[in-house]
């Protein structure tokens, strides 16, 4: 097994399109459906809410595009059947997530996108992460209760996601941003129709969108959520968008829409007689000014002949998913249980994650070395036949590593280490993991992909809308420790960008576009994009299977959180090795494409979780 992490540009191979892959990390030896515990799972059906004519998985040629939104992956394809490339779709698509999953993506979030070009044969991406005001400093949340910083001023970021789309736009598309935001503002002005998944983030929402005007206005008309099936406009926000459009990005980075925002933060719209706490935030109009979208060079791992390519810090996506990709690899199969190792390789990369990762512009992350063969072998040599202790203490990515201990061939060391402080470092982290945030992947006809996450943090961001304007504005700042936490590499910091989760995932096999994939859910992202990649490569599952697949989540912590059906499936098996779980009813909510050969693109959402996605092609014949 060979594994070789790098960063930087792929070299230049002819495009052909390939066909199967064997085995990603070299996990699992025998074929999915050798023994009961890794048999197939069943496809789930879409749930009978799901909107009409959202199919979660097509294949075809020209393009294809997979959102969790019928109109945001319709929108998508508009754009690819009118000449436009996977940039502009993609644009196109997360503009109309503002619309249609406004609690999850928005013109106030950020995200991160990664882009394989097929002209180059090269893989970038851009960071359009928020950033904190100048004014904020380390101990900004110290003391500050996290349920109310969730609802604050305090929390929102400046904004990342327009900074994005132009950058994006200019860099890789062919459309302007006006054109790009069209179908979005149809779709605004004409309004959307409800779902149960959309009246239900409302509900949950509702205790604090009343408490502010402009919010209760747009997402609780009569007082109360939409109803499922009615028709929800945003007229307020097609006329915010065509006037950015014509406007261009200066308008939010430093002009009229920026001051609004500020005001906004500064002086939330209080509903008259509201009794919460609401901490005005720290945003000026001289921080929307100086932000920066950043083109950022991908991680980049070689696994199995596989080259996995994901976001690079402040996004911790990257990183973890690369690092646990080398630790199975340098692994093998070390217990009866599959899944065993998957979670013990998880554990370890978010110990390295929680000690290591945050943004590179404020801390010397040691990004190489984490994705090392190296340090993966070392790391590796720490699983054992059994669940190892918790929580794992962070490894020494250092350069120099050791070989495992003859006593213990591929595992078994001793992880209680006595350095009682390292361990807690590397241990998981308080902030629960919520379904918030979204995911979509585009792939057009000349072959460019992008795999593109978009947020703006929890589920309905701060909570508040920019009054006349039609969007939420996020709460990304929360994603920071909180502190006291003295070395953490994630407090917050004058300008800094908070350690993200999210991984939109690029996978090249001979220098050709593989596979795309990405999900939503906090720092479950991680295991879900990592789960999906080892369902597919090692399980030997389909791609609408892996995504299908029962999914958990060890991120260091003492309990793995699973899906009841994960829980049913490997849980007996895992539990003799000493593994415990806690269960949560979905874990993320994935989008992925993957090219199958001769031009075929196989488009996959998920069948059910948070309601199903859509997948469309822009042809399902030649
Ligand atoms: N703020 C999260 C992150 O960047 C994404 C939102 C979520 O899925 O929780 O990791």
């Amino acid at each position: 097994m060979r594994i070789k992490a790098h960063r930087g540009a792929v070299a230049p191979l002819t495009l052909v399109l390939v066909t199967s892959v064997t085995s990603i990390t070299g996990l699992v030896a025998p074929p999915a459906h050798a023994t009961p515990e890794t048999a197939l799972p069943r496809l789930p059906q879409a749930p009978p809410h799901a909107g009409a004519g959202k199919v979660p998985v097509a294949e075809g040629y020209g393009g294809a595009v997979a959102t969790v939104d019928l109109d945001a992956s319709k929108a998508a394809l508009k754009i690819l059947k009118q000449g436009g490339n996977a940039m502009d779709a993609a644009v196109a698509a997360a503009a109309t997530l503002g619309v249609t999953e406004p609690y999850s993506a928005g013109l106030a979030g950020g995200g991160f996108l990664v882009h394989y070009d097929a002209r180059k044969r090269s893989v970038s991406t851009i960071d359009g992460r928020e950033t904190a005001p100048r004014a904020m400093t380390a101990t900004a949340f110290e003391g500050v209760p996290f349920a109310e910083a969730v609802t604050s001023g305090l929390s929102a970021g400046v904004p990342g996601s327009v900074a994005q789309w132009d950058l994006a736009l200019r860099r890789f598309g062919t459309m302007p941003l006006s054109r790009a935001l069209r179908p979005a503002i149809q779709v605004a002005e004409r309004g959307f129709v409800v779902d149960q998944t959309f009246h239900d983030q409302t509900a949950e929402n509702a205790d604090r969108f009343k408490d502010f005007t402009s919010t209760a206005r747009l997402y609780l008309p009569g007082g109360s959520p939409p109803a499922v099936g009615s028709v929800l406009r945003n007229p307020d926000l097609a006329a915010t968008y065509r006037e950015l459009g014509r406007r261009g990005p200066s308008w939010l980075y430093g002009g009229a829409l920026g001051a609004e925002v500020v005001a906004t933060v500064k002086r939330p719209p209080v509903t008259p007689g509201s009794s919460r706490v609401i901490r005005p935030g720290l945003m000026e109009l001289s921080d929307l000014r100086a932000y920066r979208a950043i083109e950022r060079p991908p991680t980049h791992v070689t696994v199995s002949g596989l080259d996995v390519y994901g976001m690079a810090p402040p996004s911790s996506g990257g990183s973890t998913v690369g690092e646990a990709l080398g630790i199975l690899a340098a692994t093998g199969e070390t217990a009866a249980a599959p899944l065993h190792a998957y979670l013990e390789a998880s554990r370890l990369a978010f110990a390295d994650r929680n000690a290591y990762v945050g943004d590179p512009a404020y801390v010397d992350v040691p990004l190489d070395e984490l994705l090392s063969e190296g340090f993966a072998k070392e790391r590796a040599c720490l699983i054992g036949p059994a669940a190892m202790p918790n929580p794992a203490p962070p490894g020494t990515p250092d350069g120099t590593y050791a070989p495992c201990p003859a006593a213990s061939p591929a595992g078994g060391r001793d992880t209680t280490a006595p350095d009682k402080g390292a361990q807690e470092k590397g241990a998981q982290e308080e902030k629960p993991e919520g379904p918030e945030t979204t995911h979509l992947v585009v792939a057009d006809r000349w072959g460019n992909v992008v795999a593109y996450n978009i947020t703006i943090e929890q589920t309905g961001g701060n909570g508040i809308v920019v009054p006349g304007r039609g969007f939420l504005l996020n709460n990304e700042l929360t994603d920071f420790t909180f502190g006291p936490a003295p070395g953490d590499p994630n407090l917050p910091g004058p300008g800094k960008r908070p350690r993200s989760s999210m991984a939109p995932t690029i996978v090249l096999k001979d220098g050709r576009p593989l596979l795309a994939v990405g999900s939503p859910g906090g720092a479950t992202i991680i295991t879900t994009v990592l789960q999906i990649l080892v369902n597919r490569f090692d399980l030997g599952m389909s791609l609408p299977e892996a995504l299908a697949a029962p999914r958990a989540s060890q991120r260091n912590a003492a309990a793995t959180q699973a899906e009841p059906a994960f829980v049913e499936r490997y849980g007996p098996a895992l539990t003799a090795l000493g593994h415990t779980f806690t269960t949560t009813p979905e874990i993320g909510a994935a989008t992925a494409l993957e090219f199958l050969g001769r031009d075929r693109v196989q488009a996959v959402a998920e069948p059910v979780r948070r309601g199903g996605g859509s997948a469309l092609v822009v042809s399902p014949a030649r």
